[in-house]
């Protein structure tokens, strides 16, 4: 292989990698390739850990879209804040958390350390983003700043905000015309880099054609970066150190100028719970399948539930839960599906299945016993029929 092909093979690569996205376990990933029919992507064990796993973008134009939300990253209650919550929005197991507790009356300070978000000085968890940590550690003064009485209507607010499916749809609105011209650039550099640039040295040699390639690959990327810069400064205001790394890696890396679409799109609906990310881009049936998961989770969390020696802790995560659970039956009710239909047990696949998990639905001939996957979870008989 000459050299140019060896170029041009690495810069594959390279493009590959960047396609490439971290999810942590907690987020759901939305994805589409055209515009239309969306899809749940949870970070898989495939490529990943016990806190998270890659999922790759659409690598070929239009480059396609991603978007990803994430479930409250910790329990609230009037009481305090646990760094642990029992539900998992994800197939499979619930990822390590501290379990630390904080009773609001003993917060003196609430920082923030890159992603980190520290208590009193000590950690308390890790958040997907540092304009996430920002924003939970400003919701968690406010909180310790209220007086107790008004901490239930400010949890349930918070609640209600992550599941709001107009906002949702508001911020996706505001995207549109601030990406199109980063996606249009992003499709115009794929072009020039996987199709025009080795047409060209094809035809003239690399010694003719460098120079010019090089000018046109510049003028490309500066054009990005500069629309980059204005449509994250306007869709993310308060993300200036975020927005001042992706700009300079747009300008200077090419295969990274390419994805600039996905730094606009990843964080966009960061703060809202997967359901209401769902609701606004699932089809129906889609939608629906998402929904008896997350509810059937929070009706029925792997066990244990709360491992936590600290009354007030557990009690935390009960509030949290049910808080949620409310929540997310409302919004169902609202999209005309009615909770307690969406939960119905599943029938038996045979004559041989006697019982079933009523978190993951497995099915099982024994009449009694245990889920292993949900953690020991009681399982269910099926009614007897006739
Ligand atoms: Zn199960």
């Amino acid at each position: 292989m000459s050299d140019v092909q060896w170029l041009f093979l690495v810069l594959a690569a390279l493009y590959g990698w960047e396609c490439a996205c971290w999810v942590r376990r907690g987020s759901v990933a939305f994805s589409t390739w055209l515009g239309g029919n969306w899809r749940v992507r949870h970070p898989g064990n495939l490529l990943g850990n016990q806190r998270g796993g890659f999922i790759f973008a659409a690598p070929l134009p239009p480059l396609g879209t991603l978007l990803t939300a994430s479930q409250f990253p910790f329990s609230l209650s009037p009481d305090g804040v646990l760094a642990y919550v029992a539900t998992s929005v994800n197939p499979g197991w619930r990822p390590a958390q501290s379990e630390k507790f904080f009773r609001f009356d003993e917060i003196r300070e609430v920082s923030v350390r890159d992603k980190k978000l520290l208590v009193n000085g000590e950690d308390l968890l890790t958040l997907a983003s540092v304009s996430l940590a920002r924003r939970f550690a400003a919701e968690l003064r406010r909180l310790a700043k209220a007086i107790p009485s008004q901490r239930e209507a400010a949890i349930a607010e918070l609640v209600h905000a992550t599941l709001d499916t107009k906002a949702a749809d508001q911020r996706w609105q505001e995207l549109q015309p601030l990406a199109r011209p980063v996606r249009l650039l992003g499709n115009v550099l794929f072009v020039y880099l996987f199709v025009f640039a080795p047409g060209l040295i094809w035809q003239l040699g690399f010694k003719l054609s460098w120079l010019g390639l090089l000018v046109g690959l510049f003028a490309l990327t500066i054009a990005t970066a500069m629309f980059f810069h204005r449509a994250h400064r306007a869709l993310h205001p308060q993300a200036g150190d975020e927005r001042f790394t992706h700009t300079l890696t747009i300008l200077l890396a090419p295969m990274t100028t390419m994805r600039a679409h996905d730094a606009l799109s990843r964080p966009l609906l960061e703060t809202f719970h997967p359901l209401a990310v769902a609701k606004a881009f699932l089809s129906k049936t889609d939608f629906r399948d998402f929904a008896r998961r997350v509810l059937l989770d929070l009706r029925h969390p792997a066990q244990p539930v709360c491992s936590s020696a600290n009354a007030a802790a557990r009690a935390t995560e009960l509030y949290a839960r049910t808080t949620l659970q409310s929540a997310v039956e409302n919004l169902l009710r609202q999209s005309g599906v009615e909770p307690e239909e969406l939960c119905q047990p599943p029938a038996p696949m045979d004559e041989s299945c006697r019982a079933y998990c009523p978190r993951c639905g497995a099915q099982f001939t024994t009449p009694s016993g245990n889920c292993a996957d949900c953690g020991g979870l009681a399982l269910v008989a099926f009614h007897k029929t006739g």
